[in-house]
């Protein structure tokens, strides 16, 4: 579809530390978070080739909104940590399966061939399987079990849900930005990349949100979020092959010569509908392209399971 490399290196309007108010730290608003991501899953599915994957991403992040707002967990009472709501240290203390469980009962009923095999094997999978395929997840790794490859964005989404519902209770003042950005201030998880945000004094700022739990923390632009490099920092993008073909400009890969990695940057100043989630996963194919260039991604997409698309 689209192909294509520019290497710009940018200035950048923002490039100094912002001065107060800007917040550094944004906790998510739970009753937008994944009605918007939703919606822009299903927007972002018209026309393409995966549309049917991405549509069912919409239905996922619609399950996840309904079910956000349906009860609490632990999770909501976890005190004392630093990150407070470290996913390395709660996770197998935490009761997130209510939440796969509530999210399995609105899948199933239009759930049909590959995905109702999926929730029916989900609905009758032990804690500990799932706690052990949870961190499998977390920590990149392979499912343990093949077959439970297309668990993981459900497994993904429900962990999803338990964490931002937590953190959307969270005082952002409280929350202090650790010493790497690779890390969120609230649980300690890596984003899943970061938005050029629009709107109040947070216009034209850079963040990084948590691939976890949606809190975003402030990053000057132009820097790598793994190693803190400015020099050697560059970007690619996705432009167009053909006539009537479009590229996509409102993601870049902001790649580091430093320490070799990539995250992506979502700019919603040319696009306020643009979200993390839905549009990294619906520019994979810069992932293919910035790969061949030799750049390791610094950070996931859970709701990602390999070989789920066409791409
Ligand atoms: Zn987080
Ligand atoms: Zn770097």
């Amino acid at each position: 579809m689209v192909s294509g490399v520019t290497l710009p290196v940018e200035t950048d309007p923002g490039g100094t530390a912002p001065a107060d108010p800007t917040p550094r730290v944004v906790v998510p608003e739970l009753r937008a978070v994944f009605a918007d991501r939703s919606m822009r899953f299903r927007q972002l599915a018209r026309g393409r080739n995966d549309a049917d994957y991405l549509v069912f991403l919409s239905t996922l992040a619609a399950a996840q909104h309904a079910v956000a707002g349906e009860g609490g967990s632990t999770l909501d009472h976890a005190s004392g940590g630093d990150p407070p709501l470290d996913v390395t240290s709660l996770l197998r203390h935490v009761d997130w399966h209510v939440d796969l469980d509530r999210l399995l009962t609105r899948l199933r009923p239009d759930a049909t061939g590959n995905l109702l095999a999926v929730v029916e094997a989900m609905d009758v999978a032990s804690r500990t399987e799932l706690d052990v395929l949870a961190v499998a997840m977390l920590e990149g790794a392979p499912a343990p079990v093949a077959a439970q490859l297309a668990w993981m964005p459900i497994v993904a989404a429900a962990l999803q849900v338990t964490w931002t519902r937590a953190a959307s209770k969270l005082d952002p003042a409280r929350l202090r930005c650790a010493t790497t950005a690779t890390q969120c201030p609230a649980c300690g998880y890596a984003p899943v990349a970061s938005v050029v945000q629009t709107g109040g004094e947070r216009t034209g700022r850079r963040y990084l949100q948590c691939a976890l739990c949606a809190c975003e923390w402030y990053l000057v632009r132009v820097s790598c979020s793994t190693c803190g490099a400015t020099d050697g920092v560059s970007y690619l993008k996705l432009e167009a092959e053909g006539e009537g073909e479009q590229g996509y400009p409102t993601v870049r890969a902001e790649i580091c010569d430093a320490c070799r990695s990539y995250l992506k940057v979502i700019d919603r100043s040319r696009d306020g509908f643009a979200e993390a989630h839905a549009d990294d996963l619906a520019s994979l194919a810069l992932d293919v392209l910035v790969g061949e260039h030799g750049y390791q991604r610094s950070g996931p997409n859970l709701l990602f399971a390999p070989g789920t698309t066409d791409d």
